[in-house]
């Protein structure tokens, strides 16, 4: 069963689509205004990251503090005492003086005229704002007019913080530079002055950094040497409530500073080349597609997008925008940047948890017919509970077919296990575990199969297991079954075979022929009760081995399970010895006995007295006349031994292993028989739990010990 895919969100075409929608969402963000919000803040928040030293640029300032002012005298300051504080700063050997002070309106002549020497003695930029109308306010011509003038503004952003200084401002035809600009050109005359450029400075160091002293330090002449020597000289006021206050990105956290400190900090960014740059509008949407388009191959190729790898991406692209802004003075537009991986994630996880959630919805029906008939008269599952349900009753029937498959297999009289493509065990019935004897193994299993047939026999724990297999999905099932049963039945059907075939046809053969000298002679009384006797002999030799074939198989086949009892064995041996003294007497033989008390054994009386009769009986039949044999019955260590031993033939070594075999006999032996009186003794004794030792010696006679557990009647 398939469930068709939908939606196929692993195409370039995909991802194409979904990139481009991800750059039309962060578009819209930045025509709402949001975006450019967020990246001011990210611009500014990059701007404060510490960057490498670099030489600090020779720039101090000069403050009309709050102290000042408290200890000279308010706002605005006489032009004398302005002129005797650039008269110090020429003395101390400043380079250059840059007052950010408005000196438009002539004041009383003398102190006009001696600022305007003081000023003549030392490069200096005076401070010019736009008054009303179209003009300028520009210094006195005695303090150099328009040549020595320059705008004092920053543009002010949407949020209060300037960020950016025209190089230049026009007003009534009249274009001045920054005043940060030509301070700079006082150091540096080479710095160009871009007409109509927004420089966007580093305002490093921040203007809280710049070195600056108090007004009235510098009047009073505690100004330490060399403080402000080859310095430019910013002079401004920072006294409360007056002079220009700017929020500039590297100052304290939203809070102002004095504007010629501002106008410090961008002169000293200017001197040492911390002027950035950002990247065109055409550049970032390329950059921005590109990474849209990077998230979706990311996440297509990985099929999942998690936080971490989300995490590595973001702390990358900070990364390479604080590289780039302090080894390449680029400002990245990294909150754009980072706008368009997270929303062309979240498009990407939008659009395919709905394709996923239509496919789950159909999977889950076509599943729900496959385990209930019944279902499919159902619609597809579309809302949430809705589906809760169908998952439960899908749970329910996957239970239910889950348990019916594991009775069946736990039912089962055949071992079943089942093998992944990787070697895996992915189920096994308990048959499986009993026949093997544990957890059955592939390699075992692989190693007796024919590849040809796929199925192959092994032996286990004294079982014969037979081994069916065929390949499923990749992996293997293989049916295990115990044919030991099976195998013990055709053995016997080919004894019984034997036994008819042979073993009967020959006496059956000696009945008929002597049947057919009756017939066929006229024999004298003697003659007639001879082959009479011959007949007999025959038909006695039939009926003992048919008898002894019906107690091997009666004791294969269960027969005298159940019959077992206390028997004091020497009791039973001394009750055999009594009977078969007659036969013993009639070859001139004794017995030598020597039988232990309560030697018990748990047994079946018939079965042992078989036993008993076999070899006390083949003593008889194959030793000497007159030989004496001796037959013990002793308890040894937890087993009651039966010893039967004569001075008879003996039997060569390399027939004894074969002696328990049924119908052995060795070739040329004496006497007749059927070579099943050893087997039986031997199977009798194992199915006791016992064993039968034979040692004989060629010529010097034979021991046969039968060793019993003894039992104990408590
Ligand atoms: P059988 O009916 O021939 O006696 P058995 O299974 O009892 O069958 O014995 C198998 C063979 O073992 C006999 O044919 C005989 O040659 C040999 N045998 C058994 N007992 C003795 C013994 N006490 N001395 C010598 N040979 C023996």
């Amino acid at each position: 069963m398939r469930v068709k895919r939908s939606f196929d969100h692993r195409t370039l075409g995909s991802e194409v689509v979904l990139a481009s929608s991800a750059m039309a969402v962060v578009a819209a963000m930045w025509l709402t205004g949001w975006l450019p919000a967020v990246e001011r803040s990210t611009g500014d928040l990059l701007l404060r990251t510490p960057s490498l030293p670099r030489p600090e640029p020779p720039i101090v300032a000069i403050l009309i503090d709050d102290a000042a002012v408290a200890q000279r005298g308010a706002l605005p300051w006489p032009r004398s005492r302005l002129a005797r504080l650039v008269a110090t700063v020429d003395n101390l050997g400043a380079r250059g003086v840059v007052f950010d002070l408005i000196l438009s309106e002539p004041a009383e002549a003398a102190g006009d005229l001696g600022l305007a020497e003081a000023l003549a003695e030392i490069p200096h930029v005076l401070g010019a704002a736009m008054g009303d109308g179209n003009s300028w306010l520009l210094p006195l011509e005695v303090f150099g007019g328009a040549d020595a003038a320059a705008h004092v503004y920053g543009e002010v952003g949407p949020d209060g913080v300037v960020r950016t200084i025209a190089a230049t401002k026009q007003t009534g035809g009249l274009s001045l530079p920054s005043l940060s600009l030509a301070a700079a050109r006082l150091l540096r005359p080479q710095i160009p002055v871009p007409a109509g450029v927004e420089l966007r400075p580093e305002f490093r160091p921040p203007p809280q950094d710049i070195p600056s002293f108090s007004a009235s330090t510098v009047l009073d002449g505690e100004l330490p040497e060399n403080t402000i020597r080859d310095r430019i000289v910013f002079v401004g006021v920072s006294a409360t409530g007056a002079g220009d206050q700017f929020v500039v990105p590297t100052g304290p956290r939203h809070a102002p500073v004095p504007g010629v400190l501002a106008h410090a900090s961008v002169a000293a960014s200017v001197l040492s080349d911390r002027l950035i740059r950002r990247p065109g509008g055409g550049w970032t949407a390329v950059a921005a597609f590109i990474l849209a388009l990077a998230v979706q191959a990311l996440r297509s190729r990985r099929g999942t997008f998690d936080l971490g790898r989300f995490s590595i991406l973001f702390a990358g692209l900070g990364v390479i925008a604080i590289v780039a802004l302090h080894l390449g003075l680029v400002l990245l537009p990294l909150a754009t940047l980072l706008t368009v991986v997270v929303v062309s994630a979240l498009l990407r996880e939008a659009v395919e948890s709905r394709a996923a959630h239509r496919e789950s919805g159909r999977l889950l029906q076509s599943l729900l017919e496959h385990i209930d008939a019944r279902s499919s008269d159902d619609r597809v599952p579309q809302t949430a509970s809705r589906r809760l349900e169908a998952l439960q009753r899908l749970q329910e029937g996957v239970l239910r077919e889950d348990a019916t498959r594991r009775a069946l297999l736990a039912g089962m009289a055949e071992g079943v296990a089942l093998w992944s493509a990787d070697g895996e065990l992915l189920e096994v019935n308990p048959a499986a575990e009993k026949l093997w004897g544990g957890l059955p193994r592939l390699g075992e299993i692989e190693s007796v199969l024919d590849p040809a047939t796929g199925e192959g026999t092994l032996k286990r724990a004294g079982r014969e297991l037979s081994l069916q297999t065929s390949a499923l999905e990749g992996g293997l099932l293989a049916i295990i079954r115990d044919v030991t049963a099976e195998h013990e039945l055709e053995r016997r059907r080919r004894e019984m075979q034997r036994l008819v075939s042979h073993e009967l046809k020959t006496p059956l053969a000696s009945i008929s022929g002597f049947g057919e000298t009756l017939e066929r002679y006229e024999l004298t009384g003697d003659e007639q009760r001879r082959v009479a006797s011959l007949i007999r002999g025959e038909a006695a030799r039939l009926q003992e081995m048919v008898t002894v074939f019906l107690d091997l198989e009666n004791l294969g086949a269960g027969h005298w399970e159940g019959e077992a009892e206390f028997v004091d064995f020497g009791e039973l041996v001394r009750g055999r010895l009594e009977i078969l003294a007659a036969a013993a007497d009639a070859r001139k033989q004794s017995f030598a006995s020597f039988l232990a008390d309560r030697c018990l054994v748990r047994g079946v009386p018939a079965l042992l007295e078989r036993v008993i009769d076999n070899l006390i009986g083949n003593a008889i039949k194959y030793s000497i006349d007159r030989d004496a044999i001796e037959v013990v019955v002793r308890a040894d260590n937890g087993r009651i031994i039966f010893e039967v031993s004569d001075h008879g033939p003996g039997i060569p070594a390399d027939e004894i292993p074969r002696l328990t075999e049924r119908f052995y006999r060795i070739a040329g032996a004496a006497e007749s028989g059927s070579g099943l009186g050893l087997a039986l003794v031997d199977e009798i004794t194992t199915w006791h739990g016992g064993c039968i030792i034979i040692e004989s010696e060629t010529g010097a006679g034979s021991t046969f010990t039968v060793e019993l557990p003894a039992a104990g009647e408590d």
